[in-house]
């Protein structure tokens, strides 16, 4: 039997979920939108006249390789919204190559009947948790501004210590901050713009922490591949971190390690070959349903912190989930290594905001850097077109695939279409607010970093930092 929300069109399926609809407990609300079950009905009829695969031509084609995202065949009306959003906000020609999706979601966010969801990758976290491997997580800055609000609070709310709570309470051993190994990623990847440009290198250079936008470039535009910074992004770097550097330093031999994320790209990301050390990527979207199977209520949730040697995150990581932020973040620390000097103001609003192109000229010191931010990926191709034709004059251009960065990412809980913009930027406000709070703003200040450049990778750019946290690329 089947019943679907009459709110946001969520399916509950009796035969693929563990409790029958019928014995869910009477407070028991909608994982996707928070509603009530007096909001559900049955709807077995309706669905299974849309069950076969030949009668979905409007629908995105999903490959059964994608390990990003799956359709529920049942659940979709041949809507054709999906294809829109990957036409139209992700520039993709539409030729039914399922291969070359990108794996960003935003098909995800876009269904209005659930047929696309996360690739569900519940069963193998339960019985991860289950056995007896030491279980480490790990979360994203953007992350701690959508969790709460799957629970019914405001869109936006900062909730970190009730997502560590939560995970303590399913039973990881080990919860730490991805922000840490953002403040890695800008530590390399400042040093790395400071080096191409004081030794001729390849410019303009990109950022290189979203997978969506590295696959990407790596299937339509081979030839700027040279200009994407060698860095791995932050959880392609806290995989390697922690099981090289924690797990051998505190003799774990049994670790599981299990990034909590907004994006289903990252599922994707951590099947390359060269990106290991992260065993799963568990989206935020499948993190709540789990907490929901369990019955955990948000009001019964302990706050928690994270555990210390990879739990402390500057304000320069936590924006990282913002449009902008990664940008902000790498002009702060860059300052640093080129000045030798502390800013005294660490914001840079011209980086801020939600245009899908911005643009920027900052002093610093001697230099000009001519620096540019694009979020919605199909806002590149003008710039990459000038690059190719010896026009560019930007020398750092952050890319992120979704829009509003990854505040905004597929496996992010589904926001109302009609006020989609603003309520991504109440996740924006909530990750600068929290900048702003932080007492250490820049990645170079925290000590969690300045400890593990010492005792463990000897330097920024050191032989260990460039085998353990730096890639290459490949044409698709
Ligand atoms: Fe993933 Fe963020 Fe890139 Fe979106 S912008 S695909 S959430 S890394």
């Amino acid at each position: 039997m089947k019943y679907k929300c009459m709110l946001c069109g969520y399916i509950y399926d009796d035969e693929k979920e563990e409790i029958k609809f019928a014995d869910l407990p009477e407070d028991w609300t909608c994982p996707l939108c928070g509603v009530g079950k007096d909001m559900f009905e049955l709807v077995e009829d309706v669905v299974e006249e849309k069950k076969e695969e030949d009668t979905l031509s409007n629908a995105v084609q999903i490959s059964e390789n994608n390990v990003s995202i799956e359709r529920i065949n049942s659940n979709c009306i041949n809507c054709g919204l999906c294809v829109r959003t990957c036409t139209v906000k992700e520039g993709m020609t539409f030729d039914k190559n399922s291969e070359l999706c990108v794996n960003c979601g935003q098909c995800i966010q876009t269904c209005p009947v659930n047929a696309l969801i996360p690739k569900d990758d519940r069963k193998k976290l339960y019985e991860a948790l289950e056995s007896n491997k030491i279980t480490i997580a790990y979360t994203s800055p953007s992350v701690r501004v959508s969790f709460a609000e799957c629970f019914g609070m405001e869109v936006g709310t900062f909730s970190q210590e009730k997502l560590i709570g939560a995970l303590r309470l399913l039973g990881f051993k080990y919860v730490f901050d991805t922000t840490f190994a953002a403040d890695l990623t800008i530590m390399e990847e400042a040093n790395e713009l400071v080096n191409r440009i004081k030794n001729n290198g390849k410019l303009p250079m990109f950022t290189s922490c979203c997978p969506a936008w590295i696959k990407y470039a790596e299937q339509f535009y081979p030839e700027i591949l040279d200009n994407i910074s060698s860095c791995k992004s932050p959880i392609g770097m806290m995989g390697k971190v922690v099981k090289e550097y924690f797990c051998k330093s505190n003799n774990i031999d049994n670790a599981y390690t299990v990034a909590i994320t907004p994006c289903t790209a990252k599922k994707f990301e951590i099947t390359r070959e060269e990106i290991d050390g992260t065993d799963l990527v568990i989206t935020i979207s499948e993190l709540v349903k789990i907490i929901k199977e369990k019955n955990i209520k948000y009001e019964d949730i302990p706050e928690s912190d994270y555990d210390s040697v990879l739990g402390e995150g500057s304000g320069a990581g936590i924006i990282f989930g913002n449009t902008g932020g990664v940008m902000e973040a790498a002009l702060r620390t860059a300052y640093n290594m080129i000045t030798k000097e502390d800013l005294d103001e660490v914001v840079f609003h011209d980086v801020r905001g939600y245009e899908n192109v911005k643009e920027a000229t900052i002093d610093v010191g001697d230099l000009t850097l001519n620096v540019a931010v694009v979020h919605g990926i199909t806002n590149i191709k003008n710039i990459i077109e000038d690059i190719k034709n010896n026009r560019c004059k930007y020398h750092f251009i952050e890319v992120m695939n979704c829009e509003g960065g990854c505040i905004g990412g597929g496996g992010q809980p589904k926001l109302f279409l009609e006020e989609e913009q603003m309520l991504k930027e109440k996740r924006i406000k909530s990750l600068y607010e929290r900048d702003h709070t932080s007492k250490i703003r820049c990645s170079y200040n925290n000590p969690d970093i300045i400890s593990i450049y010492k005792k463990f990778f000897q330097g920024v750019g050191s032989p260990l930092a460039k085998e353990l946290l730096h890639t290459t690329y490949i044409k698709r």
